[in-house]
């Protein structure tokens, strides 16, 4: 061990021992870890953005082939996971991984379906007020998402669309600033839409702060939650926030274009007047089967009324099976683990000083998750591929940042020791 002041030691039996004392050691073993060129697994830095498959995922979803195929129409009641009532099957665990009220959330399409279902309700423009507010970089999708919403609104998305940026010279976007900007054009704005956790920086925001101040300026308030489910600790309950949707193939681990979850607060769920699009799943059970002898649409006091279509159940097998991990490891052992990964990562890069790339992620722990950016200041893409040749597994976003992430679930303190020690043969 380096100083009495530092839990860390720099050398690998040090990452080995931190792997050894890890009370989540066990659920790397339940992971499909994918194999570099001698066989050992990668280092697999990349679950922000497509997190590995769980073993029990297979199975899952072969159950649901199988139960198809023995049972036909009979599964939607008979099946081992009975398909009628299969979104009931998350809701438990997929309430406590965001800090919601069971009734408050539904997981059902992908992202940007929900974030753009979730506008239809919450951004209903007025002259007065017709803003929408969200952050600087946000992701394209979620930019496309609003500019299209403005449009259809007959508006100019150049007049309606305000961005909170960093201050200059700084990389972070500090929550007074984005109070201030309320502050300032609070009665235009109908709507807050920002991440959770930035997908170019890293940076958590603070969401408890940010939703407050859009409520006390009479606005809206959604997260986008996409880097935020399964990397950090939410409360979207008790932070009193709108709406908020997720996907769930970062983090969360069910697979690519996996089904997005989707929160909406229960005193909106309450509320059969707020405007909506209707399908038969968001339907009062009571009556969805009377088919065309209802025609007029009553939407169930919960999130679902926002589900239209009936789940697809292959797809939500892996959100079940992953869910259920989740819940197993809980979030606070997580983001404990979480922060000590990143804690661990920092003192190995700070061991190290390098003229060829900054951190640009926040250093203070609450601002950051397990994401760590960092922005190359020469030949950016010649040192993403010198990691990438070492078997590290990180992706690139233009036009110089690299983002690793050590998840808490399966990865180990080792992993993030064999990273430092590739970065330090080229950085
Ligand atoms: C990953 C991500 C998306 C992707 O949207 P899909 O609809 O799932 O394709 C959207 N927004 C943010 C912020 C993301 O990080």
């Amino acid at each position: 061990m380096e100083s009495p002041t530092t839990p860390f030691g720099p050398t690998e039996a040090d990452a080995l021992a931190l792997d050894a004392a890890d009370p989540l050691r066990g659920f790397r073993d339940r992971f499909s870890l994918p194999r570099g060129r001698d066989g050992a697994p990668q280092i697999y830095l990349c679950g922000n953005s497509l997190g590995l498959q769980p073993k029990a995922t297979r199975d899952a979803v072969l159950a649901e082939l199988d139960d198809w195929a023995r049972l036909g129409v009979e599964a939607h009641f008979h099946g081992r996971h009975p398909w009628y009532p299969y979104h009931e099957f998350v809701r438990e665990t997929g309430a406590r991984l965001v800090g919601a009220q069971p009734h408050e959330i539904v997981y059902m399409n992908s992202l940007t379906v929900n974030l753009h279902l979730m506008m239809v309700t919450f951004y209903r423009p007025t002259s007065e007020r017709y803003k929408i507010l969200i952050e600087d970089a946000a992701f394209p999708s979620d930019t496309y998402a609003v500019r299209t919403q403005i449009r259809i609104h007959g508006r100019d998305p150049d007049d309606a669309l305000l961005v909170a940026k960093p201050r200059l010279g700084e990389k972070a976007i500090r929550t007074e600033d984005v109070e201030a900007l309320l502050e300032r054009e609070g009665s235009h704005i109908a709507l807050v839409l920002m991440s959770g956790v930035n997908y170019f920086s890293g940076q958590v925001f603070d969401m408890r702060r940010i939703a407050a101040a859009a409520r006390r300026h009479g606005a809206r308030v959604g997260f986008d939650l996409a880097h935020a489910a399964g990397n950090v600790e939410l409360c979207l309950h008790d932070w009193n926030v709108d709406f908020a949707a997720w996907c769930t193939y970062k983090y969360l681990n069910s697979g690519p274009g996996a089904v997005a979850g989707c929160f909406v607060h229960e005193r909106n769920a309450r509320d059969a007047s707020l405007p909506r699009l209707g399908g038969w799943w968001g339907n009062d059970p009571k009556t969805r089967f009377r088919m065309h002898l209802e025609p007029e649409f009553v939407p169930v006091p919960t999130a679902d009324a926002w589900q239209l279509s009936n789940p697809p159940i292959l797809a939500l097998a892996p959100v079940r099976v992953s869910l259920g991990i989740f819940d197993e490891a809980g979030m606070p052992a997580l983001r404990a683990k979480s922060e000590k990964l990143t804690a661990y990562l920092q003192f190995l890069l700070d061991r190290m000083p390098s003229e060829r790339y900054t951190t640009i992620t926040p250093p203070e722990k609450s601002q950051r998750g397990a994401q760590f950016s960092l922005l190359a200041h020469d030949r950016p893409r010649e040192l993403f591929r010198e990691l990438e040749a070492a078997d590290v597994v990180c992706d690139f976003r233009e036009p110089n940042v690299i983002r690793v992430a050590p998840v808490p679930l399966y990865n180990t303190f080792h992993d993030v020791w064999r990273f430092a020690k590739v970065l330090s043969k080229h950085a």
